[in-house]
């Protein structure tokens, strides 16, 4: 269904060809400090070596992708001081100028899109159509960014005080963000926020997911390459708790973070005791988990539903935020849903991503693999829950299951949501019966997971939809279609409780939230 060419922004190109002339090569990272790549670092006058560590495929460890360099706490020190001297020149750069940095970024990535979908492909293990999707994600990013740099800049209001002296309020840069960004969206959520930052003239210090550090890296160069002042990105490519030390420093404006719920907790308590010491009041922006349900009622079409909720539940191998974890059915229709949950689940293909058809590819890496592997046996284990479709690995894949780190998409029938335990981030699928006079307790039981990021409604019944849609507690719902996939500036994305702070990523909020209003008189 991809055919030979693919349109990515404003063109067509031949592009399955064009990725596979960079499928084999190997790619190296290294933070970035100063526009100056990092391997080493000195301490007490002596030059220490940094470790280097081979980056292997989710999707086949043998296949070695490339090579990175973490960095250490001292690394990061340096990257936020690099930072915070970079600010004062950058925030100076007027809107216009770095909305043009940020166009020319997204023309990069369009140029540059082979080499990026492979690095998706081979270091993240997605399928084509979501390294497609990758690139378009970050490219509307890139853009819509830009434009909001030129549009709050235009944001002016205008103040006259007793003395008849005039003032006006506007929009300004806070000063330097720390962005730290998951692996699942290697490149569209890391871009997203940088550029983020960037377009409202913060300084930025990113700490991409060390699973997806080439990706990280070799953007950032077309980054440096379209404009970007090598004082106002500072790149530090790092695992365990380099994340901790950015966080943890003094003189930051503010922490945008992308990933786990636990995690976020974290941040916020470093944060928090690290104000206690320093004084300091830096903005925590966090898009974390989800329990995100779908529910559908009799009037649904059962068709619809299970296409809808497959590619929900296991596109990009169930690795989305976003994705549906529980697959909500009225008694009436819960019979034949899941026997044509069953068929649908029988066709997936699951392998190797380079394969143009795969459907679904690896997760991350084996702490993932272990953790949904232990949810499905724990669930088998469960006498209230029932497996009802386990997709085998496709026969043509060849792939092996002890060289990489597949997990084979399941649905499990639960009785209840408090069996499921937690959000399992990966291609596992829950499947919950309801009488349809228990409708609100089941709003109510989603509710109560404490989460709310997506929520998918399938009826016919323009009353149920809106019922639904006002008791529930949740970010993004979708009607009558698949609950993933949100589009920059069509779906502004983000939930609430332990989904995350706000605001809305790709939405009118967003780099508003990264500046300040500063009221400045005008006249003598
Ligand atoms: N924005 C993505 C979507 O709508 C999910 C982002 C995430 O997984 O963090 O599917």
């Amino acid at each position: 269904s991809f055919g030979p060419n693919i349109f990515i922004g404003s063109q067509w190109i031949p592009f399955k060809a064009a990725i596979d002339t960079h499928i084999h090569k190997t790619w190296s990272a290294t933070s970035v400090i100063n526009g100056k790549a990092i391997n080493d670092y000195d301490a007490d006058g002596k030059i220490h070596q940094l470790d280097s560590q081979a980056v292997r495929a989710p999707w086949n460890h043998e296949v070695i992708v490339g090579e990175v360099v973490y960095a250490n706490a001292t690394i990061a020190q340096q990257a936020i001081a690099a930072a915070v001297a970079g600010q004062g020149e950058w925030q100076a750069v007027s809107a216009a100028k770095r909305a043009a940095i940020l166009r020319k970024m997204a023309d990069l990535y369009e140029e540059n899109y082979a080499e990026l979908m492979a690095l998706c492909q081979v270091e993240a293990g997605k399928t084509l159509q979501d390294s497609i999707d990758e690139i378009k994600e970050a490219v509307d990013f890139c853009r819509f960014y830009a434009d909001e740099a030129e549009r709050l800049d235009d944001v002016v209001y205008e103040f006259i005080d007793l003395a008849g002296k005039p003032s006006r309020q506007v929009y300004k840069a806070r000063g330097t963000f720390i962005c730290i960004s998951p692996w699942n969206f290697p490149l569209a959520i890391y871009t997203g926020q940088v550029v983020a930052a960037l377009a409202a003239g913060n300084t930025v210090v990113a700490k991409p997911a060390e699973q997806t550090s080439l990706i990280a890296h070799f953007a950032a160069q077309l980054m440096y390459q379209a404009g970007v002042p090598v004082a106002a990105l500072q790149l530090v490519i790092g695992a365990g708790d380099v994340g901790a030390a950015l966080t943890a420093a003094d003189n930051i404006a503010g922490v945008i973070f992308t990933g786990s719920t636990q995690t976020a907790q974290r941040i916020n308590q470093s944060l928090n005791a690290h104000a206690q010491v320093s004084g300091e009041l830096p903005v925590f922006i966090a898009e974390t988990g989800g329990q995100n349900a779908m529910i559908m009622d009799s009037t649904a079409l059962p068709e619809q539903v299970v296409r809808d909720a497959v590619l929900s539940a296991f596109g990009s191998a169930g690795q989305r935020c976003s994705a549906c974890r529980i697959l909500c059915v009225q008694e009436e229709m819960a019979d034949d849903v899941i026997e044509l949950l069953q068929g649908n689940m029988a066709e997936l293909i699951v392998g190797n991503p380079l394969y143009a058809t795969t459907d679904v590819g690896p997760v991350i890496d084996i702490d993932a693999k272990r953790g949904l592997e232990a949810h499905i046996e724990r669930m088998r284990a469960e006498p209230t829950a029932t497996i009802l479709a386990q997709t085998p690995m496709s026969a043509s894949s060849e792939v092996s299951q002890d060289q990489a780190t597949f997990v084979l998409p399941t649905a499990i029938e639960v009785k209840s949501i408090d069996v499921i335990g937690g959000e399992h981030f990966g291609p596992i699928l829950h499947v919950l019966r309801y009488e349809a006079r228990d409708l609100n307790k089941l709003i109510d039981a989603i509710n109560a997971t404490g989460f709310g990021l997506t929520l998918g409604i399938h009826s016919r019944i323009e009353n149920t939809v809106e019922h639904i849609e006002r008791r529930a507690f949740v970010g993004n719902t979708y009607i009558n279609r698949n609950q993933i996939g949100a589009v920059v500036n069509v779906q502004p994305f983000g939930g609430c409780g332990l989904s995350g702070t706000g605001p809305k990523a790709g939405g009118p909020h967003y780099v508003a939230r990264l500046m300040t209003l500063t009221t400045e008189q005008l006249a003598l």
